[in-house]
């Protein structure tokens, strides 16, 4: 509705009716837009959102809503489209000229509806008219977007082997949330396309991603079923298109949504099916306020219009493996590959023995070995290593001197402008010096600022690095690199990727952008350069973290035919966590997790907040946090709750000196009601279930 506030109309939306008359001065309404514009479910939803995360109902409401329609006063703006007339028929057209020619070929081409700004670049008003005149064209206007352009890639008529036949009927015939727990390559995709398919002629379907725009395939693929009944969500749409694509989905024209967590928000009119792929990634959860986790956003979506939840990994979080056991969801496996493809083969390199032998470089001569078997049998490998730049840390060598960021307690990493030589030049003095927390950027010193010298140390290893030190190993190796240094513009990461399928590279190199999703068929090999990235963080999570990247990374080869190969690169063979990566055996390293989480009360068995208090002055920092600590244990419930304080991992970024305060309660409703109880906790920033205790 609109209404006059302080002599603007502006644009709101009703969350509650009251029949008292309050004390303040009211303005009537001017108008009505749309009784239904945010249906009461969703409201209720962001009621519950905005409560459990400590955030305003407007944030969570703004998240619901494109910004357009509070800022502009005719969001909506129709456009005028020109289509070929229902009655003509082309065989009768007889165009005049040239001119008249070419317009009804672009329209032909672009399926017979264009957008006269579009068509107007080419062809001008007056042969338009003409053409209108004949009845050879019709104007329309309307909200409708352009058509995506749909790329059958000949997955649209899959049949489903025996084992995803009897997993698609024990999901629908399940009242409850299932979890298909699937090895990587089991075919989970086909199935969600045939429960999508199977929705009732009203309901829609909400499909939830990890990260849009590194799914490029699967999208395809559900464009090619549901053609224009498909709207894709993401964070890279204009204002103009996200006002049109919010419309047709809360219209109930759009069948099927796609997108990543913030698609949880869009409004559907029948959600009858809501699918998370890849349940276990943390970009599920919202890093910034409204900290909200998407399975729960779903879980009140799901609760208010009976909607079926099915959430899919090969390595699900502990969370939902725990409410799998407890009953409280149903669980369906998919332990093999499709067409019986056996899991690939793990070989185990030491990287302390490599070290022995002389080689320091990020290439093991098992790793060096295998790729040039790839080059031979002209197969294609994936090497992964989750870190970018070229390299870690840099020391002065005759003082010791450590770089850090001059706003972070954080090593400034080094990253070379070219990258095609291993061996140090003068080009080095072009490269950059930037640090990975906060992107500050300078160029590489040419001294040390301590002792004036010119000779430093660099240790641990970038994906810059790694393609240095691969084109000297095997100089015929075409490799692609993908990291965020590289994939910069919107279309690059799926420029890439077509590129990549269609051999125009030996080998993929990248950070965690290669490591999910990807299905190529030549992928014979997955290299990982260091397993250890991530391991023994001061985070209970820290293991899951990484064996689920490992195993995620590791589903990239042999997904067909043939069986793959993976290598593992490590210092510490001996960890637990290899134990179950080698064996593929995610079910085993749940258990184990289990154990360690329940002995010590960790979540699932509790719920915590993180608790974060930062200033640029340290002891103001320290002061807040302290008398937060100290006021919360005060009044602390008697149990199993637990309440700490720490400086953060990283003490200092951003210019900001940060503290924690970390609280335990036995579940999350108690835990929110405990914390609503301390309100207002002012300049603290409250976390509930934080992805990451750092
Ligand atoms: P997951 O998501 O479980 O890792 P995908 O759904 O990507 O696995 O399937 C792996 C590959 O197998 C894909 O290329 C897919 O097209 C193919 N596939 C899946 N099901 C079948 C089937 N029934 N018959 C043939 N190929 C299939
Ligand atoms: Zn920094």
């Amino acid at each position: 509705m609109r209404v006059s506030f302080r002599n603007r109309v502006r644009t709101g939306i009703v969350v509650g009716v009251s029949n008292q008359k309050p004390e303040f001065k009211t303005q009537p309404v001017q108008e009505v837009w749309d009784e239904q514009f945010v249906p009461f479910h969703y409201i209720e939803t962001a009621r519950e959102v905005a409560h459990e995360n400590f955030a305003s109902l407007e944030k969570v409401l703004g998240l619901m809503v494109p910004e357009k329609f509070f800022t502009s006063q005719n969001p909506e703006k129709r456009e005028t489209f020109y289509k070929l007339s229902s009655n003509s028929k082309s065989s009768n057209w007889n165009p005049k000229g040239v001119k008249q020619k070419l317009a009804l070929e672009l329209l032909q081409k672009n399926k017979g509806c264009m957008r006269s700004e579009d068509l107007r670049k080419q062809v001008s008003l007056v042969t338009l008219q003409g053409l209108v005149k004949k009845d050879i064209l019709e104007i329309e206007e309307g909200t409708l977007i352009s058509p995506l352009a749909v790329t059958d890639n000949g997955k649209s008529n899959i049949l489903l082997n025996e084992d995803q036949v009897k997993a698609l009927k024990k999901i629908q015939d399940s009242k409850k949330t299932t979890l298909l727990f699937g090895v990587t390559g089991s075919g989970k995709t086909e199935i969600y396309k045939k429960l999508a398919q199977n929705v009732s002629p009203a309901g829609q379907v909400l499909l939830l991603l990890p990260e849009i725009a590194l799914t490029p395939q699967l999208i395809a693929e559900f464009q090619s079923i549901f053609k224009g009944a498909v709207s894709v969500w993401h964070s890279k749409l204009s204002e103009g298109e996200k006002i049109q694509e919010w419309k047709r989905v809360q219209s109930g024209e759009a069948k099927i949504l796609i997108g990543a967590r913030s698609a949880v928000f869009v409004p559907l009119q029948k959600p009858e099916l809501i699918i998370l792929d890849e349940e276990h990634e943390w970009t599920f959860k919202n890093e910034f306020a409204p900290r909200f986790h998407t399975i729960d956003v779903v879980g009140k979506i799901q609760e208010r219009f009976d909607a079926k939840v099915v959430l899919g990994s090969a390595t699900p979080r502990l969370e939902s493996f725990h409410k799998c056991e407890m009953g409280e969801w149903d669980r369906v496996d998919l332990p093999k590959r499709v067409g019986d493809v056996m899991m690939p083969e793990m070989r185990f390199v030491d990287l302390k023995s490599e070290a022995k032998r002389g080689n320091y470089s990020p290439i093991s001569g098992a790793l060096e070995e295998e790729l040039a078997d790839i080059l031979k049998q002209k197969k294609q490998a994936v090497i992964f290593l989750n870190k970018r730049g070229f390299s870690g840390a840099t020391m002065c060598k005759s003082c010791g001197h450590k770089f850090e960021c001059p706003h972070c307690s954080h090593n400034m990493k080094m990253h070379r402008k070219r990258n095609d030589e291993f061996r140090m030049t003068n080009d080095e003095l072009k490269a950059k010096f930037v640090c990975h927390v906060c992107g500050h950027m300078e160029l590489f010193p040419k001294k040390c600022p301590e002792c004036g010298k010119e000779d430093f140390a660099f240790r641990g290893w970038g994906t810059q690095m790694v393609e240095a030190v691969l084109k000297e190993k095997l100089p015929k190796l075409r490799i692609f690199r993908a990291d965020s240094d590289s994939i910069t513009g919107k279309h690059d990461f799926e420029t890439l990727m077509n590129k990549f399928h269609n051999y125009e590279a030996d080998v993929l190199l990248g950070t965690q952008m290669i490591a999910k999703g990807l299905d190529f068929e030549r992928v014979q090999l997955v290299g990982v350069v260091l397993a250890d990235v991530g391991l023994n963080l001061p985070d209970f999570r820290s293991e899951e973290r990484v064996f689920q990247i490992l195993t995620q990374v590791s589903g990239r080869a042999g997904r067909r035919a043939s069986r793959g190969k993976i290598v593992i690169q490590t210092f510490n063979p001996e960890e637990k966590i290899f134990d179950f990566v080698k064996t593929h055996d995610a079910e085993s390293f749940l258990h184990w997790q289990k154990e360690s989480r329940q002995k010590s009360l960790m979540p699932p068995f509790s719920s915590m907040a993180k608790l974060t208090i930062s200033d640029i002055r340290k002891e103001v920092s320290f002061a807040h946090a302290q008398k937060t600590f100290k006021n919360l244990k005060k009044v602390l419930p008697e149990g199993e709750w637990d309440c700490h304080f720490a400086p953060a991992f990283f003490p200092r970024t951003h210019g900001k000196y940060h503290f924690h305060v970390f609280l335990k309660a036995p579940n999350k409703k108690a835990l929110v009601e405990f914390l609503t109880t301390q309100i207002p906790l002012e300049g603290v920033k409250i976390d509930v279930d934080p992805s990451s205790l750092l």
